[in-house]
């Protein structure tokens, strides 16, 4: 289901061009909603392949990804782009859903996922549990230095003024390490869970809080026009696609021609010269091929920038004829990880488990445990393996244990095996390994992250038609990195629409 495919030939003049920067999902979903809005698009990539974090391999019979497992898809840009790619058919819903774990006491413990659950689960001890139920009555506030403050508050320190040090240590800390590689302290509440920070915000309680948006946008909905087209129910939660999520960045190549999507072009440099009398091309942008390493240029009317920050600031700028040093970008920090595959034939292991994956709390690494989490990914997705295997997928560094992010692929294996002989009885050692690093896997929204996203805007704002996107911005997730490029591309067409106005106006005078 492709869009209408137009000839360079066929588009008049006046079509404006942007540049993207970056092919990741967040560069790929801009660049294919602003081709679907009739623009001329050009992706520029630093790396020989499209997909940036998203990375699926297939080998010999096995499917692995060695950047992101799943998505969700709560943002409606996401849910649109999946419509419209004719994605569905390709949607892959893992088989268990539900059953997730978390280590306690050296052993896998099933999370609970509703109250009941919780009180008969033995994941927390019985106080913890009090807390919970308590917390509409007996939450903290946060205390005045911080709320001088506000955005100095860690997510550690958020969730145990509500719940308690156990809830942090055993359900919010392996959270964070499968899903960011952060730790509770390092990590800013307001930059990692804006819904519930404003939530605390409006109703002081989390869990009251959680109760009544439920109940008010129950009843938005109810209230909702009636004969409104309903969207297909869908089942909910995480998801991937046949081949991987590796599918959805190929299927968004597929829709941009071979000359709007340039491989092995590196961007050195965007110079921006506002210039009256010509309705167009208002930036250039210079890249590097890896074979030509002089820089081509390539004039543009906007650009969305999806590179990493770190990389953005090897990037020169310059503003009419003087250099725009970006200097007053703050350093981001990154945390490096490492995806470890694994397969181990199904009769040597002992304790399979089926469901989603297990997580490992910090606070567990005292009974020798040393990885962050595992995906159980051919449970999962049974046609990750052949039918006598199981794939696993672990992770290890993050700010937990960065070294071992980088110790040898023996090394990895032994500490691998050792965990899986733990949590599932995996025996021996693992028939395939394979290993991917990370050196720069997440950007952490650390305590000071609002200084990052202060200079973000202080770049668009300086520069016209220069908009930012991506995961340093709004989220870390592949929905929320899809959504950020599709804002991004909203605002180019708006501020295109705006600048070809003011220029008509221009020429009149
Ligand atoms: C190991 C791992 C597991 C993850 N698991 C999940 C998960 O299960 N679920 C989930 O929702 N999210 C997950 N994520 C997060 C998610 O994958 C990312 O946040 C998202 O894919 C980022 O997309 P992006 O487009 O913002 O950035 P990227 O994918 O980083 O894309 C940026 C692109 O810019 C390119 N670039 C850099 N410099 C230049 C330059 N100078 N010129 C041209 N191009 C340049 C880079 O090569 C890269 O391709 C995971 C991430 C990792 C690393």
């Amino acid at each position: 289901m492709g869009m209408a495919s137009s000839t360079k030939q066929d588009k008049p003049s006046s079509v404006k061009r942007v540049a993207v920067i970056g092919a990741g999902v967040s560069g790929l979903a801009a660049a294919y909603k602003l081709k679907s809005c009739g623009f001329d698009v050009t992706v520029f990539e630093a790396e020989g392949r499209a997909g940036g974090k998203l990375r699926s391999i297939s080998h010999n019979g096995l499917i692995w990804d060695e950047g992101a497992n799943s998505m969700t898809e709560s943002e409606v840009e996401v849910q649109d782009l999946l419509d419209n790619l004719g994605l569905r058919d390709k949607q892959q819903y893992p088989i268990s859903q539900s059953k997730r774990y978390v280590v306690r006491n050296g052993q896998p413990v099933l999370i609970p996922t509703n109250p009941i659950a919780l009180i008969t689960s033995n994941i927390l001890s019985t106080q913890s549990k009090f807390q919970i139920f308590l917390e509409p009555f007996m939450w903290k506030k946060r205390n005045s230095k911080i709320a001088d403050d506000q955005t100095q508050e860690s997510v550690g320190g958020f969730f145990q003024r509500h719940f308690g040090k156990e809830v942090v240590d055993y359900l919010i800390d392996p959270f964070l390490g499968g899903t960011s590689a952060a730790d509770p302290e390092s990590l800013s509440m307001q930059h990692s869970f804006p819904e519930l920070w404003t939530l605390e915000n409006r109703f002081g309680s989390v869990v009251g809080g959680l109760i009544q948006s439920k109940l008010f946008s129950k009843k938005d909905k109810s209230g909702g026009t009636k004969g409104s087209v309903e969207k297909k129910k869908r089942p909910r939660g995480s998801f991937s696609f046949q081949g991987g999520m590796q599918t959805l960045a190929d299927t968004l190549c597929k829709e941009l021609d071979k000359d709007e999507l340039k491989l092995s072009s590196k961007i050195l440099s965007l110079s921006y010269d506002h210039n009256v009398k010509s309705l167009t091309g208002n930036w250039t942008v210079s890249s590097a091929t890896n074979s030509d390493k002089n820089s081509h240029g390539l004039s543009v009317d906007a650009v969305i920038m999806t590179a990493p920050l770190c990389n953005v600031k090897e990037m020169e700028i310059t503003k009419r004829g003087t250099l725009f040093p970006l200097n007053f970008l703050p350093e981001v920090t990154y945390l490096p990880l490492t995806v470890v595959i694994t397969t181990f034939k199904k009769e040597n292991v002992k304790k399979p488990l089926e469901g989603f994956g297990v997580l490992v709390p910090s606070v567990e690494q005292k009974n020798g445990l040393k990885t962050l989490g595992t995906l159980f990914s051919s449970m999962l997705f049974p046609d990750r393996a052949p039918n006598d295997l199981h794939l696993y997928t672990t992770f290890v560094g993050g700010t937990r244990n960065k070294e071992l992010a980088y110790a040898s692929t023996d090394e990895l294996k032994q500490v691998v095996s050792a965990d899986l002989k733990q949590l599932l009885g995996a025996e021996g050692e693992p028939d395939f390994i394979n290993r991917f690093t990370w050196k720069k896997a997440f950007p952490l929204y650390g305590r000071n992250y609002h200084l990052v996203m202060e200079a973000i805007e202080t770049m668009e704002k300086n520069l016209p038609g220069f908009f930012y996107a991506g995961n340093h911005k709004g989220g870390l997730s592949v929905g929320k990195a899809i959504a950020s490029g599709c804002k991004a591309a909203d605002l180019v067409i708006s501020y295109l629409d705006t600048s070809s106005d003011q220029n008509r106006t221009d020429m009149e005078k």
